[in-house]
């Protein structure tokens, strides 16, 4: 049957229910023997991904929850949608041994200021291993870079790659180990030749829609993202302006209105979370975050409301 979000190009076995930055992309296999969810959204958002989700499954339950990695934005439903639906959480074993104990230090939730309530899971997407998806073989591959344990999904047959935030149409996730003093450009850009030897004819990203090679869009975004890596790599510097910009634009968003000083904060939290980011900034954090308002201002992520900075 047709479902409500299935998308031209993909297989009707496939939904996007496609969400914006505060959330990540939920992508739905209803019709599966185990109805399963790719990812599932930062958890303020967990109501409107639960009644998205129940009109794509129409009507049948949840079975099962694949992550793609464990940021607050791909698994912030968890904890709900296991509560409601009883399903499994399967998830990649990098982070497995922080979720068994809750180390909220070394998960990445206490140093971006990010909510995430607490899951457990059932089984590890072991890369390498194939799981079955809408009647299709998918191999989970390893996707170094943005997050060291983050995993894509891969159905030769079809061509098909669930990205995560290695490749976006328009760029990929912040480089987050290299804040940590962990090296992270050079696999970044090895997860982005291993993209290229791929050739996805339709490349289903973690934010934003799906984009299809037909048009040459799967070529550009990868061209501009082996661009933007080198570019990141000259100057570690930039890669931790643009980490900055977009905790505090994320945090922005869900808190909609947010004082200099509640930036300075979570700045200050940046680095005592982030070994690596201190030493790239001279200015303490209440002149770094006047100068994060002045660039949040200036993309548009963000207006003045004299001493505080209100979403858009
Ligand atoms: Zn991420």
């Amino acid at each position: 049957m047709r479902h409500p979000f299935c998308h031209p190009l993909l297989p009707d076995a496939i939904q996007v229910l496609e969400r914006g930055w505060l959330s990540s992309n939920n992508i739905v296999f209803a019709a599966d023997e185990v109805p399963t969810v790719v990812d599932t959204g930062y958890v303020t958002h967990a109501d409107t991904t639960l009644t998205l989700l129940q009109q794509a499954l129409t009507g049948r339950p949840l079975g099962r929850i694949l992550n793609t990695h464990l940021h607050s934005d791909h698994a912030g439903g968890n904890a709900m949608l296991t509560a409601h639906f009883g399903c499994e959480t399967w998830i990649p074993p990098g982070d497995a041994a922080l979720v068994d104990t809750w180390d909220e230090d070394r998960l990445s939730y206490r140093r971006t200021g990010q909510q995430c309530p607490p899951f457990r899971h059932d089984a590890l997407l072991q890369p390498h291993s194939v799981v079955s998806l809408g009647g299709e073989d998918w191999t989970v591959l390893p996707a170094m870079g943005h997050d060291h344990a983050m995993v894509m999904l891969w159905c030769e047959r079809l061509g098909l790659l669930i990205s995560a935030d290695a490749l976006w149409q328009k760029g990929f996730g912040v480089i987050f180990p290299e804040l940590e003093g962990i090296p992270g450009f050079a696999e970044q850009a090895a997860t982005l030749d291993l993209i290229g030897q791929l050739q996805p004819s339709v490349v289903i990203p973690g934010h934003g829609a799906p984009f299809g090679e037909h048009d040459g869009a799967v070529s550009a975004a990868l061209a501009a993202a082996r661009s933007r890596i080198q570019w990141l790599s000259e100057e570690p510097r930039r890669n931790a302006d643009n980490a900055l910009k977009v905790l505090l634009a994320f945090k922005l968003l869900e808190a909609q209105r947010m004082t200099l000083d509640e930036l300075a904060a979570l700045v200050q939290a940046s680095f005592d979370g982030n070994p690596a980011m201190r030493d790239l900034y001279p200015a303490d954090p209440q002149g770094i975050a006047a100068f994060m308002a002045d660039e949040l201002v200036r993309v548009r992520a963000a207006t003045r409301d004299g001493e505080a900075v209100v979403a858009p």
